[in-house]
């Protein structure tokens, strides 16, 4: 055999595992049938500002070791994703915190806040919340649910807020704080120089053919390796013989305006049913920049289907019984090891892409 990985993929789940697999000798051919690596996080710059493509992407974590191993292959500026949440001509900030509950009840203390969303939920009498509805009116009150949360949910995921699990809304963090940081992780920032650097760096020494689909491929690529690491979707991997996955998909529609600043923020998120995107995208706030003209991406959100790019899988119970059948398949491959967050069905946050990626190292190499 030529090489002894083929890695499907240059994503960043496989361009990790190609730079360990560099360092201890091994041989790897990368496929991808994108013109470009990087996968998702894939940026590309535009008249100085570097434009998330496939959605913003914020790298945040608290396990210093991903921390420091990413540090290795760029300098992260000091941003702080702090999303705006538009209701109408209503602004507030999220994630869910005083500053929300200050503008929405124009209250001042935590305890104001507490007991107004205690009186709000009082006369549902939920004890163990079924649904995303259940979940968000538990924590936050009848007003937060109604304004922020119910309109962009149903936009995001197609589906009534009653019929989506209470873990989707539960990633959110909610404070009795003055604290508009979105997330709790004790690291957070993006990469100055835009996330397709980074892969550049972890492929060198690794041979990378673009617009290579392997399953399109697989009898003349299945001759060139040992083994295969695939990143791509898991059930179309198995042709769909045991039924199709669902995801959701995105549509960004992007604009350059001939002004500065056009919304002052990076995100914000437009949470009325009426307005068909969920949010825009003003990437140049990402590194503060000082461009004259600015980029923007409206995000549409839509049910996706066979040719669509697969984002976030729709983890309901049939969907992760379906996955658990085409796991048990997957584990009888002798040659196959399947990763990353299309190979794994599972919505996976960059550092956490990272972390398996090193453990299949640890294990494999
Ligand atoms: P991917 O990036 O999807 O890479 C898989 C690659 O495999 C793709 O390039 C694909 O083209 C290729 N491929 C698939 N099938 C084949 C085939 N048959 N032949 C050849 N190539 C193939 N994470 C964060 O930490 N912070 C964020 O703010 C954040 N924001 C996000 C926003 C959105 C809208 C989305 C969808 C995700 C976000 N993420 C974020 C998650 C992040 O994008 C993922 O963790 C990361 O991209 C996963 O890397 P991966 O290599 O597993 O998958
Ligand atoms: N959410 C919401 N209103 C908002 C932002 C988020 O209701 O303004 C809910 C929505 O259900 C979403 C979930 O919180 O799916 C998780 O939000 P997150 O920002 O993590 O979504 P992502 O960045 O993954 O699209």
């Amino acid at each position: 055999m030529k090489y002894d990985y083929m890695i499907v993929g240059a994503g960043l789940f496989g361009a990790v595992f190609a730079h360990e697999a560099k360092k201890k000798g091994k041989n790897c051919l990368v496929v991808e049938k994108r013109g470009h690596i990087a996968g998702n996080i894939y940026t590309e710059e535009i008249h100085g500002i570097q434009v998330h493509r496939y959605g913003a992407h914020i790298f945040h974590t608290s396990d210093k070791r991903i921390w420091e191993y990413v540090n290795q292959f760029a300098e992260f500026n000091q941003y702080i994703n702090s999303p705006i949440a538009r209701y109408r001509d209503e602004l507030y900030n999220l994630p869910f915190n005083m500053n929300t509950f200050s503008k929405m009840w124009g209250i001042v203390t935590p305890e104001e806040a507490q007991k107004i969303i205690a009186d709000q939920i009082a006369d549902l009498h939920i004890t163990e919340p079924r649904n995303l509805e259940e979940q968000a009116l538990s924590l936050v009150g009848r007003d937060v649910y109604e304004k922020l949360i119910k309109g962009y949910t149903e936009k995001q995921w197609g589906r009534d807020c009653r019929d989506l699990p209470a873990f989707i809304i539960k990633r959110l963090p909610l404070r009795f704080t003055y604290d508009n940081n979105y997330f709790n992780d004790r690291y957070q920032g993006i990469p100055i120089g835009g996330y397709t650097r980074i892969v550049e760096k972890l492929l060198e020494g690794a041979e990378v053919r673009l617009n290579t689909d392997y399953l399109a491929n697989r009898a003349e690529l299945d001759g060139l390796a040992d083994k295969v690491i695939y990143t791509g979707m898991i059930d179309q991997f198995y042709d769909y013989c045991l039924g199709v996955l669902e995801y959701r998909s995105v549509r960004f529609e992007t604009q350059e305006l001939e002004q500065e600043n056009y919304q002052g923020n990076a995100v914000v998120n437009y949470t009325e049913r009426e307005v068909p995107y969920t949010r825009i995208i003003e990437h140049k706030h990402f590194e503060f920049g000082k461009q004259p003209t600015t980029i923007i991406s409206r995000e549409y959100s839509s049910e996706w289907k066979k040719g669509d790019e697969p984002y976030y899988p729709v983890n309901n119970e049939k969907n992760d019984s379906l996955y658990g059948e085409y796991r048990a398949k997957a584990k009888s491959e002798s040659r196959v090891i399947f990763g990353g967050r299309l190979g794994s069905y599972r919505y996976y946050d960059m550092d956490k892409v990272i972390a398996s990626a090193l453990e299949l190292c640890e294990r494999e190499l």
